[in-house]
């Protein structure tokens, strides 16, 4: 199949998966065409074939794939960002998944005034609390809120999760649930507060069913990284 097949596919599972829903019955759901490791050949017949939001988890890599894009496609980080990075991740990117501690928002805030830039962020919660996993412990999670909202230079727009990577995705589902209550119980009293982004190749389904409205998904829509 080719890409473009892929994600039109891939469209229709996820429309499917909307239909599937309890929660927030008809909000538009955002894929994030995940084009780390492969080249700007796939980056752009994933544009081609209308993909609107492309994720990269390296900010090197986007460095060196991003200037062949168009400005109207809309750049997400989802890779663990190091604070040697945010001067140049605030210049390549719209949307900063990965925030996670309150040391790196301070550094993503300077670096953001520094070009007069409010940067959209998500923060990355660990509800998993998987060791290996980066992401704010669910605890933590007021507390950077917190640290995020005094930011002037940081626009906080939601949350982000991973979810385990288990044989069968049902197992997360009660994690999916938690996170959406999490968002939902923080949602009315924000503004802009609109994306929950959780979900990739072998969970987006339940994911979406739970309540998430941004998915990242790399192999359904290129295959198998190399
Ligand atoms: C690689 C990656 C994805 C996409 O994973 P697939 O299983 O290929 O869909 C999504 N989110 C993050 C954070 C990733 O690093």
């Amino acid at each position: 199949m080719s890409v473009s097949e892929n994600f039109r596919a891939l469209l229709g599972e996820i429309d499917l998966a909307r239909a599937r829903r309890t929660v927030a019955e008809g909000e538009p759901i955002t894929l994030v065409a995940v084009t780390k490791t492969h080249g700007v050949e796939l980056m752009r017949q994933a544009i081609d074939a209308g993909a609107t939001d492309i994720g990269e988890n390296r900010v090197q890599e986007a460095a060196e794939k991003f200037p062949s894009l168009e400005r109207n496609v809309t750049r997400h980080l989802i890779g663990h960002l190091q604070t040697n990075k945010v001067k140049l991740a605030v210049k390549l990117f719209d949307v900063i998944q990965s925030v996670d501690s309150i040391h790196l928002a301070t550094a993503l805030n300077k670096a953001a005034a520094s070009v007069q830039k409010v940067q959209d962020v998500l923060i990355q919660v660990n509800l998993a609390r998987e060791v290996q996993k980066s992401g704010v412990a669910p605890e933590d999670l007021p507390q950077l809120i917190d640290a995020v909202d005094a930011a002037n230079n940081l626009n906080l727009r939601g949350l982000m999760m991973i979810a385990p990577l288990v044989a069968d995705a049902e197992e997360c589902r009660p994690l999916f649930c938690r996170m959406r209550k999490i968002f939902d119980d923080l949602k009315p009293t924000r503004t802009g507060f609109d994306l929950l982004s959780m979900g990739m190749t072998h969970d987006f389904a339940v994911a979406v069913e739970e309540g998430a409205n941004v998915v990242r998904i790399g192999t359904a829509i290129f295959g198998q990284r190399p």
